[in-house]
């Protein structure tokens, strides 16, 4: 990576560090808290972008550990900046819906106490007190008799 420049948006995940007391050069900081995977295609044990076919950047933890692969060319940052748009579009739809949700849920309140009335009216319009009755004394056995044997 000698005399590699990095361009003004990707310089952040570089450090500068000096390989002589002339020459300098810049070092991958695989632990930028910013650093996000992109897709990666593993060769071997090699990882390559799909899409300039270069050898990816590792990302690092706080341990070391890699956790991800990315780069840095016009593919990868498009991929990048195509999930944020998605991610920030779909928030905003979810924002949206939440928010008509909001508007309408106090019109549309059903009444329960109203429909249960209706349902207890139109079950009493429907039952067969008749039937009721001659059910209550075929029961001449029982003294008590539960109310769910009769209905
Ligand atoms: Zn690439």
């Amino acid at each position: 990576m000698q005399n590699f420049e990095p361009t003004n948006e990707t310089r952040k995940y570089f450090s500068r560090g000096w390989i002589s007391d002339k020459d300098h050069d810049y070092f991958w900081n695989s632990t930028h808290k910013e650093l996000q995977s992109t897709k990666a295609v593993q060769i071997g044990s090699s990882h390559y972008c799909p899409y300039c076919v270069s050898r990816m950047f590792p990302i690092q933890n706080n341990n070391l550990d890699v956790i991800g692969y990315t780069c840095l060319c016009d593919g990868a940052m498009a991929e990048l900046e195509w999930k944020a748009e998605d991610k920030a579009l779909r928030e905003r739809h979810e924002k949206e819906i939440y928010e008509i949700r909001e508007k309408y849920v106090p019109r549309v309140q059903s009444n329960l106490e109203a429909l249960f009335e209706l349902k207890q009216k139109r079950e009493k319009e429907s039952f067969d007190f008749h039937h009721w009755n001659r059910t209550l004394f075929q029961m001449d056995s029982k003294n008590i008799i539960d109310v769910e044997d009769l209905i």
